[in-house]
């Protein structure tokens, strides 16, 4: 079992990801699984415009929320987020839910209905999970953690980067300070809260090039995981 943890947009599923498909371990990205809940609550009405969250009506929906993963159709490609059977892959990356999800992500039962699914999915092994709480919390006995880091401006940037990409009609600083925002929310809430394992690897790849992310990770991987 492997446990990338760190900042929003620092990187952590690209490199979760690659060690996945390099080690044909499974993938899991929990954070869209959060933000899946996030897109039923917004249409369902259960946030308000100022952005309150119903968390009791939330709470009582949260056994009729499904969510699955599809392979990704291309070589190489992204899985695809299932919510209730419908592909909301391109939806839950908006930033209509990447502002919304920090407070659903904060609602005890939302995290503990999604903790139980995620140690559900890592029961067998071989499983690459990336988030904010899966070192701590999900998979506390992980053979390999590792932490995320870099500078919120180098992670704005490459979000930023990413949205452009999509066609999103966004500007560099909104996303700074939702990335500012998030990760405040984050590091300061009740329930597993975004924090380092004791045990974790720390890697700031602020200045890394991918080809340097992946030997690192592939040299942890074969000491801890397959020795
Ligand atoms: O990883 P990503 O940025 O897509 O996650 C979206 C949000 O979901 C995070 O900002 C955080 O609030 C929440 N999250 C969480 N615990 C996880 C994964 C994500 O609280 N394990």
């Amino acid at each position: 079992t492997v446990a990338i943890d760190g900042y929003s947009s620092s990187g952590k599923s690209t490199m979760a990801r690659r060690l996945a498909g390099a080690t044909g371990y499974r993938y899991i990205d929990s954070g869209a699984m959060y933000r899946a809940v996030t897109l039923y609550a917004l249409d369902h009405g259960m946030i308000s415009a100022t952005g309150e969250v119903d968390a009791e009506a939330l709470a009582a929906a949260l056994p009729s929320i499904r969510i699955d993963f599809a392979p990704a159709t291309e070589a190489g490609g992204q899985q695809h987020t299932l919510l209730n059977g419908t592909d909301v892959e391109t939806e839950i990356r908006r930033l209509r839910v990447s502002n919304a999800v920090s407070p659903v992500a904060a609602i005890p039962a939302v995290r503990r209905a999604l903790t139980e699914i995620q140690q559900a999915m890592g029961r067998e092994g071989g499983i690459v999970m990336d988030g904010r709480d899966i070192g701590t919390t999900v998979f506390p006995h992980a053979e390999l953690k590792i932490f995320v880091n870099a500078s919120a401006e180098t992670r704005a940037r490459r979000r930023f980067k990413e949205m452009m990409e999509t066609g999103a009609q966004v500007s560099y600083e909104d996303v700074l300070a939702n990335v500012v925002r998030r990760d405040h929310i984050d590091e300061t809430r009740a329930e597993s809260p975004l924090r380092k394992a004791d045990d974790a690897l720390e890697l700031d790849n602020s200045t890394m090039t991918l080809a340097e992310q992946d030997a690192w990770l592939m040299e942890q991987f074969e000491k801890r995981v397959q020795a």
